[in-house]
């Protein structure tokens, strides 16, 4: 049986992305299109955006928002940003190009309330039926995990900013 599935990674353990992408790498070795729609967090200029354009013609990756946390020095521009990343991933969800598609960072929107979790989890229903969704990013609505099929916790054990100070570390973290 064939199934296009929900996936969520969350947790507070390193390597919620890196896993999606991990994916994203493993279906356009098959020739699927993928669409990775990125919320950025601060100012990394990541990895994987540099590797997509050099080797990901099956990747449509798309970087969106500038950041969101707590002190955001305008709501309502980070608010805007949120709908119209929401908006092209339902674009991405609906214009059946893809076989998977990655909402990178996605529980913040939901988290700060800039997505409705009712709303975004109507449009995840509505899903066509192959296709397959990742969602990433720590503390997972509940609703969001009891609507997935796959969810799994990256739970940190160690961490070597925690435990020795160590900055993040082109490659590895961004
Ligand atoms: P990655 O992008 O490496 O897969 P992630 O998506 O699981 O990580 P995020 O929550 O998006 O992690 O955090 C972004 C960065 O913060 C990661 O690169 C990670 O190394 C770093 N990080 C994650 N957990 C911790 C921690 N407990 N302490 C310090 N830094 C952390
Ligand atoms: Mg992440």
């Amino acid at each position: 049986m064939e199934k296009g599935l929900l996936m969520v990674f969350t947790g507070d353990g390193k390597g919620k992305t890196t896993a999606a992408l991990g994916m994203a790498m493993r279906s356009a070795g098959h020739g699927f299109r993928v669409c990775v729609v990125q919320f950025i967090k601060g100012s990394w200029k990541y990895g994987e955006l540099e590797a997509v354009k050099r080797f990901g013609a099956e990747i449509d990756f798309r970087v969106m928002g500038r950041g969101f946390t707590f002190k955001s020095d305008d709501i309502e521009k980070d608010r805007a940003l949120a709908h119209e990343a929401w908006e092209y991933a339902q674009l991405a969800m609906f214009s059946r190009e893809y076989h998977l598609i990655i909402l990178d960072e996605f529980t913040y929107l939901l988290n700060y309330g800039m997505v409705g979790q009712t709303e975004f989890l109507d449009v995840m229903a509505q899903k066509p039926e192959n296709l397959h969704i990742a969602v990433t990013g720590r503390s997972a609505p509940h609703a969001v995990i009891k609507a997935a099929d796959l969810v799994t916790e990256m739970r940190e054990i160690k961490h070597p900013f925690k435990e020795q100070g160590i900055l993040a570390q082109k490659g590895i973290e961004f």
